[in-house]
């Protein structure tokens, strides 16, 4: 018979339970020891155990597939039981730890086991070509957590996060070819060349619609002077004019590596990105999204907790957002400002919203120009937490207020539970509370 045992070598029963993503996002302490009686400290370490009626040696060999992956034979070193009269051979190997990204799998040979959330893990011992005996288990959610009132909730409950993306494009500079007066249509620039077909421009603080592209002479036409409540002005030749580029802020191939890790970031919570995404980036050719004008000199975020009196950039990015309230939004902007200093990036969730109005909450803004490996996930997790830093938290938390220090393996960056934390119980409900709310948002 083949068994699943947990970190304490007690059963898993595949009916009830799944097998937990482990990802080395926890302090757990490692997984390589062995010895049939050894335990480890990781809940969401496994190993695997087969028992046989007759002693087959001081080892076995089995084959283990996780979901479409190719099988791997591993070597059950650890034998129990063997020449008791009339009684079996237990052999047990070594701990498993499951991951959902390639860096993580490389750290332990064998031990490490990629996969993804929902797989099954499958294994076989046979004797020959003679399948003997056969067990499988899914991957599923977290076991340091059970609060889920379906029977079957161990199995394989895994949470789909709904996000909606977009990516806004990188604003240039160039500057006026003459100078103009106060209403004139037609602006003459040192060059339109990567300047989108109409949007808007600022000379100084007048905003501009134009409507447009004259490539041979560099000039924006069909102008709409002093927009958005600025003044239409004269300008000197040589003013500095901001205009929406067609590169967007970031590629396309670097959203889904940020989508990725807000996978691989949740998985150990059994939450994964409901898939495909959708990804606004402006249209064929992914030219991203026309700023508007209140983004050309970049976003400004309000310094207030909470939000009482969105900026115009703010009141204007809401705009953007896809209809459906239990999706998050994520704003990918060149550059994301609070009170003149730049930051990585912007959650805005519920308990941080004071408007009124539940447009300002479930979306986060990502400065493109300095988010890191963390920061989205880290966004995503204020937004499903509803909450804004914790208090006593260890720097090794996904919820540290600088997400920066990226994810090395063994580099803790954990939602919670918190061993590490100043003061006990930090984040202990916080599986839970993104679970239970992951799929329905906060309104
Ligand atoms: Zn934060």
């Amino acid at each position: 018979m083949i068994t699943f045992l947990d970190h304490n070598n007690s059963l898993i029963d595949p009916e009830t339970r799944a097998l937990n993503v482990s990802n080395h996002v926890s302090d757990d302490g490692d997984v390589a020891t062995s010895a049939f009686g050894t335990t480890v400290n990781d809940r969401n370490a496994f190993r695997i155990q087969v028992e046989l009626d007759q002693y087959q040696g001081s080892s076995i060999q089995v084959k283990l597939r996780v979901g479409s992956r190719p099988w791997i034979t591993l070597t059950l070193s650890y034998p129990f039981g063997a020449g008791a009269p009339g009684g079996t051979t237990r052999y047990r190997g070594v701990f498993h730890r499951l991951v959902t990204d390639e860096p993580d799998d490389a750290v332990l040979g064998n031990q490490t086991l990629l996969c993804k959330l929902r797989d099954l893990v499958l294994v076989r011992y046979q004797q020959g070509t003679e399948c003997i005996e056969q067990a499988a288990i899914r991957v599923g959610r977290s076991a340091s957590e059970d609060n889920n009132d379906h029977p079957n909730h161990l199995r394989h409950d895994v949470r789909l996060l709904k996000v909606n993306v977009v990516v806004f494009s990188r604003p240039g500079t160039t500057a006026l070819d003459g100078p103009i007066d106060a209403t004139a249509t037609q602006i003459k620039v040192d060059s339109v060349a990567d300047a989108h077909e109409s949007g808007f421009i600022q000379i100084e603080s007048e905003y501009i619609e134009y409507d447009g592209l004259d490539k041979t002479n560099n000039r924006f036409l069909n102008c709409t002077r002093g927009i958005e409540g600025s003044t239409a002005a004269p300008h000197a030749d040589n003013s500095p004019t901001l205009y929406s580029t067609t590169t967007p802020v970031v590629s396309r191939s670097q959203v889904m590596a940020d989508l990725a890790t807000i996978d691989e970031r949740f998985a150990q919570a059994t939450i994964r990105l409901n898939r495909p995404v959708s990804i606004n980036m402006g249209g064929t050719g992914d030219p991203g999204v026309v700023l508007p004008s209140v983004f050309l000199d970049g976003f400004v975020a309000a310094n207030e907790d909470p939000l009482q009196n969105p900026t115009e950039d703010e009141q204007r990015v809401v705009g953007y957002a896809d209809s459906n309230m239990h999706s998050m939004d994520i704003f990918y902007v060149d550059e994301l400002l609070v009170d003149t200093i730049p930051v990585y990036a912007y959650a805005y969730y519920p308990s941080a919203n004071a408007t009124q109005d539940s447009a300002y909450q479930n979306f986060c803004i990502v400065s493109a120009n300095i988010y890191t490996t963390l920061s989205i996930p880290h966004e995503v997790m204020h937004v499903l937490l509803n909450a804004s830093h914790r208090s006593s938290e260890p720097d090794t938390a996904l919820f540290y207020p600088t997400p920066a220090a990226g994810k090395p393996v063994g580099g803790p960056k954990r939602i919670g539970p918190y061993p590490d934390a100043q003061s006990t119980g930090v984040g202990n409900d916080d599986t839970m509370k993104i679970r239970s709310i992951v799929e329905v948002l906060h309104q």
